[in-house]
């Protein structure tokens, strides 16, 4: 790598702001802040809950995509909202040389920034997202405007800022675009397949039908706005290579209607659902999707259609980990068995683990500390006893897990919680007077050879 992205003269424009970032191991960050807690200045609250941002894992996402997917051009999904590689050389270079902080999965602008030199463009949803990105010096024609309904007003501020591409999916949106941004290039947002529209699912919410869409189209044709290209989203907990597959053909059939309502596509959309995580828990595996996707796409979409994509949890989510403390514990005692336990922690659903209320976060506990001794990494030994997670507010549904096995632990220990990035401090509220969780950043970038990376 060169050590400036492809867009490396954007680089300079975007490299302010990295400040106060560590190249340690969450390892070694995570034990310092530990160690500080036991300084006893118990006014700086070195019992809250923390996360620590490896922005070394960001790039390795990056690198990994465009191997596996080198013809589409990630859009980094939603500014909704986790960073081992590094033979030093010119990848030293990029890093020092760089970053600053986070936008939808992860709106962070030191994510955003490092993104945006890597020349990844921005899906935004909204007009704060659309700001924070010009913010950080990314080109316009690098953001698409990537909600079917939008707000008039935010309609308006993409057409002051010049930000052209946006999705659609429905007669009502065309006629506001048309009153606010009549020379947008719009994207047709369809279902993907036919039993995406489920309750629970992002089709359900949006995404135009096969039916729709000649008529969509003879509107967009009769209201004279340009329409470029199809979109989709095959949903945030797609397991299924095949869906993408499926989207893929569907999404051609559309562009062939579009040459018969007299338009001619050139951009093709594959929008987000791709996991990112070291661990890959039960989702679909990038390195599975793209050995697919890359083939299909190539079958479907001749070379001069250009194909992006809306990655959200797959560039942040193992980039981040979050650190909670045990602040309470309830220990219920019963006549014929062991004991169970209650823990609360400083944070809960109402804070970074909103997300698995809705089951979009499916994620497990590791002890951190235990008895006063550090244990990142390691198994514990020792028997196991039923337990239940709770956060730290007042609400009875204030419930990160109904039922674990963890060894005993007390107040005071510590657990932590890996591919924490998507859709958890972006969704965190201060209810009940908790507030969210800091970020730290790290960067390993440079602590592991590169092609552990790939
Ligand atoms: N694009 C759109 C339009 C979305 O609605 C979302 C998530 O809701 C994303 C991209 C990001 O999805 P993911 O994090 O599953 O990649």
């Amino acid at each position: 790598h060169d050590g400036a992205g492809p867009h490396s003269n954007k680089a300079s424009t975007i490299e302010h702001g990295l400040e106060s970032i560590s190249n340690l191991s969450v390892k070694f960050l995570s034990k310092q802040l530990i160690d500080s807690q036991f300084t006893g200045k118990w006014e700086m609250e070195q019992d809250n809950a923390f996360a620590i941002c490896d922005l070394g894992d960001v790039y390795r996402q990056y690198l990994k995509w465009v191997r596996h997917l080198p013809r589409v051009k990630p859009f980094y999904g939603k500014i909704k909202s986790k960073c081992d590689s590094g033979d030093s050389g010119g990848s030293k270079n990029f890093f020092f040389g760089i970053i600053s902080t986070a936008t939808k999965a992860f709106p962070d602008p030191k994510v955003i920034r490092l993104l945006a030199s890597l020349g990844v463009g921005f899906d935004c949803a909204s007009k704060m997202e659309i700001q924070k990105v010009l913010h950080v010096g990314v080109d316009p024609n690098q953001i698409i405007y990537a909600n079917p309904c939008k707000q008039a007003s935010h309609i308006h501020y993409s057409a002051q800022k010049k930000v052209y591409k946006m999705t659609f999916d429905n007669s009502d949106e065309l006629y506001k675009i048309k009153s606010f941004h009549p020379h947008a290039k719009l994207v047709i947002r369809i279902l993907p397949n036919d039993h995406s529209n489920q309750k629970g699912q992002l089709g359900a919410k949006y995404g135009a039908t096969l039916a729709a869409i000649p008529r969509l189209l003879c509107l967009a044709k009769k209201l004279s706005l340009d329409v470029i290209g199809v979109s989709f989203h095959i949903g945030v907990t797609s397991k299924g290579v095949q869906d993408f597959v499926a989207a893929l053909s569907r999404a051609r059939a559309v562009f062939d209607l579009a040459e018969s309502a007299g338009y001619h596509f050139s951009l093709l959309d594959i929008g987000g659902g791709f996991y990112g995580g070291r661990v890959v828990q039960d989702g679909l595996k990038f390195e599975d999707a793209a050995a697919a996707l890359g083939p299909a796409i190539d079958e479907y979409f001749p070379e001069n259609i250009e194909v992006i994509s809306e990655p959200g949890k797959f560039f942040v989510d193992s980039s981040v980990t979050c650190f909670t403390r045990i602040i309470g514990r309830r220990v219920i005692e019963y006549d014929d068995r062991e004991p169970s336990y209650m823990y609360y922690l400083n944070d809960g659903v109402f804070g970074s683990f909103m997300a698995t209320l809705f089951s979009v976060k499916n994620i497990t506990p590791s002890i951190l500390v235990k008895s006063g001794k550090y244990h990142y990494g390691e198994d514990i030994e020792g028997p196991l006893f039923e337990c239940s997670i709770w956060g730290p507010t007042c609400a009875h549904d204030d419930c990160i897990e109904e039922s674990a096995q963890l060894p005993v632990l007390n107040e005071g220990d510590w657990l932590y919680w890996s591919n924490f990035g998507a859709y958890t401090n972006t969704l965190a509220s201060e209810f009940n007077g908790f507030s969210k969780q800091k970020i730290l950043y790290t960067n390993t970038f440079n602590l592991h050879p590169i092609i552990a990376l790939s």
